[in-house]
C-alpha cells in the first residue's frame, strides 16, 4: 500500500494538473492552476497532458485533489460514484464531509500526523456517503510539495471495500467458530502436513502431548504414509494402544485420520493452484471403555475357567467313586461264578441270590454314577495365542499373587507362532499349574515366594516352563502326579482321566 501511493510521485501529478488546465475546468481556483503549470514544466514531453486528465478521470478508484487545508478542489467520476456526491457539490467543500464519527479521532491525529511531516499516509476509515450510507474505505493520501518544499496539496485517493471486509470479517468469524469449536473439542485433534510436522493442534491435544511427553501423531506413524507423501489412505476407528511406562496404565485411543486438501495460498500459484495435502488426525481416549471391556472379558474368563474346573473335578471325583467300586463289584463276580460252577445250586440259592442282588445293586450304583458324569463341553480346536492365554490367566491371579506377595517374572517369547488347541482347556491347565505353584509357595516356611513364566520356540513347538520357588513334589509322588487321586498337598497339575467304563 506504501509503495502504491508512492508512486504517485510529485511529476505525475504535475502531468494531471496539466491535463486538468487544458480542460480548463468550472471554477478552477487560481493557486492551483500556479502549481498545474508548474507540474507541467517539469513532465513536458513525457505523456501528452490530456492523456493524463483522461487517466485520471477514467480511474476506476475514487481521486480527490485538495488544498493544504484538505478543501476539496478536484474529484474524477469514481469519486461521484463512490461517494454519492457530485463534483460540483464537493469542490469547495472540506474533505471532512465525508468523515462518519464511528472512525475514531486518533486515526485523524495519526492522518495528519503523516501528512503535516510530508509523508503519505495509508489506512482505513469509515465514510459516510451522501445517501447516508456508512461504507469502509481504504485510503492512500500523498501530499503534494513544490519545489520550495511547501506543501501545496494533497491528492486522495480511496476505494470502497465494505464488501471486501465484510467477507474478511465473515472468513475470519468462520475461522474463529472453527477453532474455538475443535479448541474445546474433547478429543485430540491435529493437522498434519506431508513433512510430519503438526500445523495446527487442538487444547486436547496440546494436553495429550504433555501427558506423553512426545508427539501423540508418533503412536500412528505407520498410518500416517509419511515416509511416501500421498501413499497414506485415511483409517477409521483404529485402536491404538500408548505405554507410558513407570507403572502407568496402558492408554487407548481411537484414532482417526482423513486427508484432506488444501489450495495452495502462494502467488506463484495464483493461476494454477496446486493443492496440498493434510492429515486430520482425531484421537479418542477411550482408556476406561477398554477397561472395562477388559473388566468383563476378565470375569467371563474367570467365570469359564471356573467351569471348567468345576467340570473337570466333578468328572474326576465320580471316575474316582466308579473305580472304587468296581474293585468289590468284580469280586462279588468272580464269587458268583465260583459258586454257579460248583453246581450246588439249591443249596447255595439263598447265597448266590443275594449275590445276584448285590451285583445288580452295584450295577445301578455304577449305572447312576456313569449318568451323573458332567460332559465336558466340546471345544473346536483354534489356533491359540499362547502368550495371550497365559498373560490372561496371570491377570486373573494378580490379587491372589500380591496377597502372597509373589514376585513374577513373566518373560514371553517376542515371535511367538500360534498353538493349535482348544484354547479354553489350554487356558483352564495354565490356571491349574500356576495355582498349583501358588499353593506350593502359601507355606510360612517359604521365605522367598518367585514366579517364573517362560514361553519360547524349539523346532516349531510352544515351550512353557512355569516354575516356583517352592519346596517342590517330594521324590516319592513325583511318579503318581498324573494319577487320578490327588497325592497328599499338591495336586497333579493336569491329571490324567481314567474311566472304568
Ligand atoms: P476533526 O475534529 O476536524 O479532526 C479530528 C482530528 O484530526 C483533530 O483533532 C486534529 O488532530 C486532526 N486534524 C483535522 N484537520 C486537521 C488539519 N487540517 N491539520 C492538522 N490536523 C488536523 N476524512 C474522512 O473522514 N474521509 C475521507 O475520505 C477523507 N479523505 C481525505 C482526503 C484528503 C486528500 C485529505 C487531505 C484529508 C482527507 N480526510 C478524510 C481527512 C479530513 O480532512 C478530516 O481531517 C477528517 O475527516 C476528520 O474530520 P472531522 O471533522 O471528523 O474531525
Amino acid at each position: 500500500m506504501q509503495e502504491y501511493a508512492q508512486s504517485f510521485t510529485v511529476e505525475s501529478l504535475a502531468d494531471a494538473v496539466q491535463a486538468m488546465l487544458d480542460a480548463s475546468p468550472a471554477g478552477l481556483p487560481p493557486e492551483w492552476r500556479d502549481s498545474l503549470e508548474q507540474a507541467v514544466r517539469r513532465s513536458r514531453g513525457r505523456i501528452p497532458p490530456h492523456l493524463f486528465y483522461a487517466t485520471v478521470e477514467q480511474a476506476p478508484v475514487a481521486i480527490s485533489i485538495t488544498d493544504p487545508d484538505a478543501n476539496i478542489l478536484y474529484v474524477n467520476p469514481a469519486f461521484e460514484r463512490v461517494t454519492g456526491y457530485g463534483r460540483s457539490e464537493v469542490v469547495g467543500s472540506n474533505e471532512s464531509l465525508l468523515s462518519d464519527k464511528c472512525t475514531p479521532v486518533h486515526i485523524y491525529q495519526d492522518l495528519w500526523r503523516h501528512l503535516l511531516a510530508q509523508q503519505v499516509w495509508s489506512g482505513t476509515l469509515v465514510n459516510r456517503s451522501k445517501s447516508g450510507v456508512r461504507y469502509v474505505a481504504e485510503l492512500v493520501i500523498a501530499p503534494v510539495v513544490d519545489e520550495g518544499g511547501v506543501t501545496r496539496h494533497y491528492l486522495g485517493i480511496h476505494r470502497d471495500i465494505t464488501e471486501f471486509h465484510r467477507l474478511e470479517r465473515e472468513a475470519l468469524n468462520q475461522r474463529q467458530r472453527v477453532e474455538s469449536t475443535i479448541d474445546l473439542a474433547p478429543m485430540a485433534i491435529a493437522l498434519v502436513d506431508l513433512a510430519g510436522d503438526v500445523v495446527l493442534e487442538n487444547r486436547a491435544y496440546q494436553r495429550l502431548k504433555n501427558e506423553m511427553g512426545v508427539e501423540p501423531r508418533e503412536l500412528l506413524a505407520h498410518h500416517l504414509g509419511m515416509r511416501a507423501p500421498g501413499d497414506g489412505s485415511a483409517f477409521h476407528d483404529e485402536e491404538v494402544s500408548f505405554e507410558p511406562g513407570e507403572d502407568r496404565p496402558t492408554r487407548w485411543f481411537s484414532c482417526s485420520g482423513t486427508w484432506i486438501r488444501e489450495m495452495d495460498d502462494r502467488a506463484g500459484a495464483f493461476f494454477a493452484p496446486e493443492s496440498r495435502r493434510h492429515l486430520l488426525l482425531v484421537m479418542q481416549e477411550i482408556t476406561r471403555i477398554k477397561q472395562q471391556q477388559e473388566e468383563v472379558r476378565r470375569n467371563a474368563l474367570r467365570a469359564l475357567i471356573a467351569e471348567e474346573a468345576r467340570v473337570h473335578g466333578l468328572r474326576e471325583s465320580i471316575a474316582a467313586a466308579g473305580f472304587q467300586l468296581l474293585g468289590p463289584f468284580n469280586m462279588l463276580k468272580a464269587a458268583l461264578g465260583i459258586l454257579e460252577r460248583r453246581g450246588n445250586e439249591e443249596q447255595n440259592a439263598p447265597v448266590i441270590d443275594v449275590l445276584r442282588q448285590a451285583l445288580a445293586a452295584g450295577q445301578q450304583a455304577l449305572e447312576v454314577l456313569r449318568t451323573a458324569m458332567p460332559n465336558e463341553q466340546p471345544e473346536a480346536p483354534v489356533r491359540v495365542n499362547v502368550n495371550q492365554a497365559l498373560r490372561d490367566v496371570l491377570s486373573l491371579l494378580t490379587d491372589r499373587m500380591l496377597a502372597l506377595g509373589v514376585e513374577v517374572e513373566w518373560r514371553p517369547a517376542p515371535q511367538l507362532p500360534a498353538a493349535w488347541g482348544c484354547e479354553n482347556r489350554l487356558r483352564a491347565m495354565f490356571k491349574q499349574l500356576l495355582d498349583n505353584a501358588l499353593d506350593a509357595m502359601d507355606a510360612p516356611v517359604v521365605r522367598r515366594r518367585e514366579l517364573r513364566v517362560v514361553t519360547t520356540v524349539s523346532d516349531d513347538a510352544v515351550r512353557i516352563s512355569i516354575e516356583d520357588s517352592g519346596p517342590g513334589i517330594p521324590d516319592e509322588l513325583r511318579i503318581r502326579v498324573f494319577e487320578p487321586s490327588s497325592p497328599p498337598r499338591r495336586r497333579a497339575p493336569m491329571r490324567a482321566w481314567v474311566s472304568p467304563w
